[in-house]
């Protein structure tokens, strides 16, 4: 069927699909902090329901139809959000979400250009509600709380059940009721009466949006009556949401941290958060005036001066007519060095008299201040070959392949190799973020790489020098054992290190012939395991030699049947049972009845599957992209490259590329057929790839110039293809992309 209307149409399917589900549905509107409270929600309440949510900021006329088509029979719990920027929006949104559960974090000045006033805004977003049986909002935005009191009396009166309303305060009573809020050393433990009962709970921030979007989550723990303990233990563990940041490396060995967004100090904090995360000694930051946070400027940027204090921050440049006004209250701060400039095109003028070399810098800038101004300068590069790795297209990979899990399937990720040579810890920690149970890596000194840049997931590591196992007990890393050799060495470290219950990893060999015990082996390993006390076998594990290939299905199951079989063994001896895992990507997509308790998720992570069937739902989450350095004319008759093997046929127009094998850019590629992208056409190889560059035939693309963009591959070039045409795998020329060239992270979530 052809529909003109597509974006009704979108949302009527979607509200279709909804229509099918039963289950609870929390919808959460608000001016700030929708994302942040719909992934803490996630976060508290990801072990109790299997559930789903709405990918990144996807909050709009088209965001939310995509969440909402997401459901499927599995979930037992939906959290979504809805923004909108024009009155009548919202009550699209609501057929379509049809909240059971709604939250309302906060009214502020945001978006306020498509309405009259904030009582039209208020009165429009409350909408959302309309069916909804539970309202939590904090009673203390007073106009809030007098629209939605009208709106319960008055809309909601007409239907047959009331709204229950469920408040939150700091000053009068409410169905929650704080009592005290009280700050120390980076955590914020906050008091409360609810049911006249004392409740407490603390959290991992001090900044009082955080607090704010922590109680809007407590108060719906609250009302779902989970458990104290639960409540205070997940709030205790609440992780910072990535806003929608990029990270680049730039000239003088510096990391310039770009966030295009400037408007509250919780995602000033948690963009800090990653620029100490760096591990550089040095940093700087570089702000915007702060829009629409709707607090006083005095307070706000006496706050900021604290958190710069309290962070250690060296250098700050503050740019904007409000930060100079209110640069006297930086002064206290007296180890900062500190610049006030009153737009950004005055401290563009001045920026060459500032020098930035080995040092992190945060780039973080209301839009209109255009920042990028500035991010080009720092990392001003005339050549430049960048892999970008698109986190949150890596995410969203994450998710197709859990929603092929039972509930309650735990994921392990392999990390290894920085991941498939997307980059190590700013994989590994949005996967942290996102919630998967372990991360897998091949050598000790990764593992430690992880947990210097702040990784707290168990990590595996999979083939264990001896003489690591010492380090890897004191950064908590956990062993892949597989024969008695590495077995007994471990446990001799254990012992000497006085570790009880250390867990580790039995790797079990069911026909791949690489690592791990043989079945014939197992007597030994269970009589000797039976003695030791200071190990836990965490897992039992095995790997299936071709999971990918159909061809070979009996062999597979025969490998399943042992792995079985050898796992009861070792449960029965040990007298407990460790968790189960033997499917890779592959093993995922074609062997659901082998997922057991966990799967280890590799190359589908990445967007690739082998199997080809998951090709329309998976990204590619790489591209790697270089420049034109010189474009020339050459006649028929001529030859390009070394051993003069590109043969000129006719009179062309050559491009030479700044890509060559020294990067990872296969040279087998040069014997067949392959090309690069330039304007969206494909370029030919001609002659053979150089260590540093090669050259490609431009002559049928109109209107090409040096310094050009040049895709090597990325969404319009997959890396299979690149593959095929040089005889091997993606997995190989993934992990071969050199480390000279520089990795970008793109964060779509904000
Ligand atoms: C690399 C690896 C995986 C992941 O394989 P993919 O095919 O990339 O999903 C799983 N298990 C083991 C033991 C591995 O070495």
């Amino acid at each position: 069927m052809r529909v003109t209307a597509t974006v009704t149409a979108l949302q009527q399917l979607a509200a279709s699909v909804r229509s099918g589900f039963d289950i609870p549905v929390i919808g959460i509107t608000g001016s700030n902090g929708k994302t942040i409270v719909k992934e803490w929600l996630y976060q508290l309440l990801k072990d109790r329901f299997s559930i789903v949510r709405s990918p990144g900021s996807y909050n709009s006329q088209i965001g939310v139809p995509l969440s909402v088509w997401k459901m499927n029979d599995q979930h037992t719990l939906g959290i979504f959000e809805a923004g909108i920027s024009e009155p009548g929006e919202m009550e699209s949104l609501e057929r379509i979400i049809r909240p059971t559960v709604g939250i309302f974090t906060n009214i502020g000045e945001a978006h306020n250009q498509g309405f009259l006033n904030s009582r039209q805004k208020i009165n429009e977003k409350l909408q959302l509600f309309r069916h909804a049986e539970v309202l939590i909002y904090c009673k203390d935005y007073y106009e809030l709380n007098e629209a939605i009191q009208l709106f319960s009396q008055t809309v909601r009166k007409s239907s047959d059940k009331p709204l229950q309303l469920i408040s939150w305060s700091q000053k009068t009573e409410a169905a929650l009721q704080i009592l005290s809020i009280r700050k120390e050393q980076g955590r914020t433990e906050i008091e409360g009466l609810f049911q006249d009962r004392k409740v407490s709970v603390q959290i991992p921030f001090v900044d009082a949006a955080s607090v704010e979007n922590a109680i809007n989550c407590w108060c719906y723990m609250l009302y779902a009556a989970i458990p104290d303990e639960e409540i205070a233990d997940g709030m205790a563990l609440l992780k910072p949401i990535a806003m929608r940041l990029e990270i680049r490396q730039g000239d003088n060995n510096t990391i310039v941290i770009n966030d295009a967004y400037n408007s509250d100090l919780t995602s000033l904090q948690i963009a800090l958060d990653t620029l100490q995360q760096q591990n550089m000694t040095a940093q700087t930051v570089i702000l915007s005036d702060m829009l629409q946070t709707g607090r006083a400027e005095v307070a706000l940027y006496s706050e900021l001066s604290e958190i710069l204090q309290k962070r250690g921050i060296r250098r700050f440049i503050g740019i904007g007519n409000a930060l100079t006004h209110y640069s006297h209250l930086f002064d206290a701060n007296k180890d900062l060095q500190k610049y006030f400039f009153r737009d950004t095109a005055d401290f563009l003028r001045h920026f060459k008299d500032f020098v930035f070399e080995n040092e992190a810098v945060l780039l973080k800038g209301s839009r209109s201040f255009a920042f990028e101004k500035i991010s080009l300068l720092l990392e001003q590069r005339i050549h430049q070959t960048v892999m970008t790795v698109n986190l949150s297209a890596m995410v969203q990979n994450l998710q197709v392949f859990r929603r092929r899990l039972k509930p309650g399937t735990r994921t392990m990720v392999m990390v290894k190799a920085s991941s498939y040579g997307s980059g190590g810890h700013e994989v590994a920690r949005v996967l942290e973020q996102s919630g998967v149970d372990y991360l897998t890596v091949a050598y000790a000194d990764e593992g430690v790489a992880l947990r210097k840049a702040g990784i707290e997931l168990p990590i595996m590591v999979m083939s264990p020098s001896i003489d690591a196992f010492d380090r890897m007990i004191l950064w908590r890393l956990e062993p892949e054992l597989f024969n008695m050799r590495s077995l007994t060495h471990f446990v001799a470290v254990a012992e000497n290190i006085g570790v009880k219950d250390y867990p580790v990893h039995i790797k079990l060999d069911t026909g791949m012939h690489r690592l791990g015990f043989m079945e014939s082996d197992l007597d030994e390993l269970t009589a000797y395991l039976d003695k030791c006390s200071c190990l836990r076998i965490a897992s039992v594990f095995s790997h299936l030699a071709a999971a990918d290939d159909q061809a070979h299905r009996a062999f597979t199951q025969q490998q399943a049947g042992l792995f079985q079989r050898m796992c009861g063994k070792l449960s029965d001896a040990l007298g407990y049972r460790p968790l189960m895992h033997l499917c890779n990507t592959a093993g995922i997509v074609q062997y659901p009845e082998y997922h057991f308790d966990m799967v280890r998720l590799g190359l589908g992570l990445y967007g690739i599957d082998s199997s080809g069937s998951l090709n329309n739902q998976l990204r590619q989450i790489s591209a790697l992209k270089t420049v034109i350095a010189q474009i020339k004319e050459v006649d028929a008759g001529e030859t390009i490259g070394y051993s003069r093997k590109g043969k000129v046929d006719r009179h062309k127009r050559i491009a030479t590329i700044c890509i060559g094998y020294a990067d990872g850019y296969p040279r087998a590629l040069s014997r067949g057929n392959a090309y690069v992208m330039i304007s969206n056409k494909p370029a030919p190889l001609i002659g053979i790839i150089a260590m540093d560059m090669c050259m490609v035939d431009i002559t049928d693309i109109d209107q090409v110039q040096e310094g050009d963009e040049v895709i090597i591959f990325g969404d319009a070039l997959p890396i299979q293809q690149l593959a095929d045409w040089a005889g091997t795998i993606p997995y190989e020329i993934m992990t071969g992309i050199s480390q000279r060239v520089k990795r970008v992270y793109i964060n779509e979530t904000q």
